[in-house]
C-alpha cells in the first residue's frame, strides 16, 4: 500500500523537532508523499518550507495565507507565493479559505483575502487546497465569483454529503482527515460514502486530529494509513484498491509538477 499523506504541518514545533523519525515512522507505514503547508504572512517560513522539501524526497509544499491569519496579510508573503509557482514542489496555492468557526480574523477580512488568492492562484495557474469552517455556503459563492482551476482540494473536509456533491461539481477532490474515523462525525462519515473513487484524498492534518486508534497521542504522517483503512471500511471497498485510487489523485492533484518525489532518502535527513 503507497499513500500520499496530502495535509501535514511536518515544519510545526510538534514534528519538526523528531522529523527524521516521524519520517521513518511514516514510510513504514507505506507513506511516500507528504504534501506540506507553508503559512504565511513570515516569509521565511515559505523559504524554509521550500528549502525542506528541495532536501527532501517525496515532500510537496502548498502555500498561502491561512483565513485564521487573514488579518495578518501582506503584499510581500502572497508575491513571494506567486513567485515560488515555478518552483517545481510548489504544487498549490493553500489552505486558504473561510473559517467562520475560529473567527481569528474579521469575515469579510477572510473574504477578502481568500478572493485575492483565489485570482492569484488561476492567474498563476495553480490549483488551490481550500481550509473551510462552518462557511461551506460562503465559500462555494466566492468560488462561483472566483473559479479555482479544476483538479483543486477541499481539505480537511467538514461538510455532509451534499456539500461534497457542490465541490465535486466544481471539480474539486475531497480531502478526508482522522475525524472521518470518529464515530461522532456522522454525516462526514456520510460524504465519505460519496465520494467517488477519482475524487478521493486522504490526509493527516498533521499534528492535529489523530484518529480514533491514536486519540490523545500528537498526529503524524504514519497515522493516514488508518483514515485509509476506516474509509475503506465505510465504502466496502479492498484497502489497497482505495489506496492506490487515492495515491494517483494525490499525484494528479498536488504533485504532478514536482514528480518521482517517494520517500526514498530519508537516509540523507540524518
Ligand atoms: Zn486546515
Ligand atoms: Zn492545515
Amino acid at each position: 500500500m503507497k499513500l500520499h499523506d496530502t495535509h501535514a504541518h511536518l515544519l510545526f514545533p510538534a514534528l519538526a523537532g523528531q522529523l527524521p523519525a516521524v519520517l521513518e515512522r511514516a514510510r513504514a507505514a507505506g507513506v511516500g508523499r507528504v504534501t506540506v503547508p507553508a503559512l504565511g504572512p513570515d516569509v521565511t517560513e515559505l523559504a524554509r518550507t521550500l528549502h525542506f522539501a528541495a532536501a527532501t524526497p517525496g515532500i510537496t509544499v502548498i502555500a498561502g495565507i491561512h483565513p485564521h491569519s487573514a488579518a495578518k496579510a501582506t503584499a510581500e508573503f502572497l508575491d513571494a507565493v506567486v513567485a515560488a509557482a515555478e518552483h517545481p514542489r510548489l504544487v498549490a496555492i493553500g489552505e486558504i479559505g473561510l473559517d467562520f468557526h475560529y473567527d481569528f480574523s474579521p469575515r469579510d477580512t477572510q473574504a477578502a483575502v481568500f478572493v485575492d488568492q483565489l485570482d492569484r492562484a488561476r492567474a498563476a495557474g495553480l490549483p488551490v487546497v481550500l481550509h473551510v469552517r462552518e462557511a461551506h455556503d460562503e465559500t462555494l459563492a466566492l468560488l462561483r465569483e472566483h473559479p479555482a482551476l479544476p483538479g483543486s482540494v477541499v481539505h480537511c473536509f467538514t461538510g455532509d454529503a451534499a456539500v461534497a456533491a457542490r465541490y465535486l461539481d466544481l471539480g474539486f477532490y475531497v480531502s478526508f482527515s482522522g475525524i472521518v474515523t470518529f464515530p461522532k462525525a456522522v454525516e462526514v462519515r456520510e460524504a465519505a460514502r460519496h465520494v467517488p473513487s477519482d475524487r478521493l484524498l486522504v490526509e493527516t492534518d498533521a499534528p492535529y486530529l489523530a484518529p480514533r486508534a491514536h486519540r490523545g497521542r500528537t498526529c503524524e504522517p504514519a497515522h493516514v494509513r488508518d483514515t485509509l483503512l476506516e474509509l475503506a471500511a465505510l465504502r466496502g471497498e479492498d484497502p489497497g484498491a482505495l489506496a492506490a485510487a487515492a495515491w494517483d489523485n494525490g499525484h494528479r492533484a498536488l504533485a504532478a509538477r514536482g514528480g518521482g518525489l517517494e520517500l526514498t532518502g530519508i537516509e540523507r535527513m540524518r
